[in-house]
């Protein structure tokens, strides 16, 4: 729970605040850039909610917020953000909410799918909450679990155990120490079922992967994401654990597949035409290069 006493002085008078245990994120102003605003090190308020739409995606970032740092003065219906997660971001791709401070916040996501078509799949793990985890639940569960990379793994034995799902990672990231039940080895492609590949992407951690769902969504953890303010695809110079020119190389790979959504872990998602975003990979790429 946020606290009015480390209320940051930055945040515009009013009902809605940030305190001082923000860990910057990102989280709440991708969710409600009408209410949250990057402050340097920091979120803040730049703008009270003034609708019942703004309302409501401020609720959503203060569920979806990993550190609990966003507060409100006056009493809100806490279900409204609660309720809004999984949110549908296009199809049957969902956003969860409910960032986990494990894993610094990142992004998780859930595909509903009928069981003949390989049942449901989390991709990265959420915050382990009980309200989400019913969703997930009537929603029909999850078979299967994507793990991106070993910084966002969060409470994965916690869903694993709750919905016996299959966990999938590669074996360079500590998939076998942690006792996952399919390890992916080296650096071939590896198809899960019929509509999902995992593809290596070493470079952010030495066994990073992105998963491929129908030749659409991209699930890029933190290997890729979109930067509003580059207006481009990018990779973290600052954040490659592994070795940054093993990730340009591997960035390479993706050039032989189609997608139209990034659904990274950190940065924005970006949606586009599978050929604007190849040409805005080769840009990222030849950026790469540079840094
Ligand atoms: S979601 Fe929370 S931790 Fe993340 S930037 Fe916003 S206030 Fe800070």
């Amino acid at each position: 729970m946020a606290s009015v006493a480390l209320r940051l002085p930055e945040n515009v008078p009013g009902d809605f605040f940030v305190d001082s245990t923000c860990i910057d994120c990102d989280a709440c102003r991708q969710i409600a850039p009408a209410t949250f605003a990057d402050d340097g090190d920091a979120s803040i308020v730049h703008h009270q909610p003034e609708n019942d739409h703004e309302t409501r995606r401020a609720l959503m970032a203060l569920v979806a917020c990993p550190t609990g740092s966003i507060g409100t003065v006056e009493h809100h219906d806490a279900h409204i953000g609660i309720d809004a997660f999984p949110e549908v971001i296009a199809d049957n791709v969902y956003y969860c909410g409910f960032n986990a401070e494990s894993s610094f916040g990142a992004w998780s996501y859930l595909i509903v799918r009928p069981i003949d078509k390989g049942g449901n799949v989390l991709i990265d793990s959420p915050r382990y909450a009980t309200q989400l985890v019913k969703k997930i639940e009537a929603m029909g569960g999850a078979g299967t679990m994507l793990l991106t990379h070993k910084d966002d793994v969060a409470d994965h034995v916690r869903f694993a155990a709750k919905f016996y799902c299959r966990r999938i990672m590669h074996a360079d990231d500590g998939a076998e120490r942690r006792g996952l039940e399919t390890v992916i080895r080296g650096e071939d492609a590896f198809e899960i079922d019929q509509d999902l590949i995992a593809i290596p992407v070493p470079g952010h951690t030495r066994g990073h992967l992105v998963f491929l769902y129908q030749n659409k969504f991209l699930f890029t953890g933190d290997h890729l994401a979109w930067s509003p303010k580059r207006n481009s695809l990018i990779a973290f110079r600052s954040a490659c654990w592994y070795s940054w020119t093993e990730q340009t190389r591997s960035m390479e790979k993706l050039l032989d597949y189609d997608f139209e959504w990034v659904l990274p872990g950190h940065g924005r998602i970006h949606h586009d035409s599978p050929a604007n975003l190849r040409a805005a990979l080769r840009d990222c790429i030849d950026w790469m290069k540079t840094v």
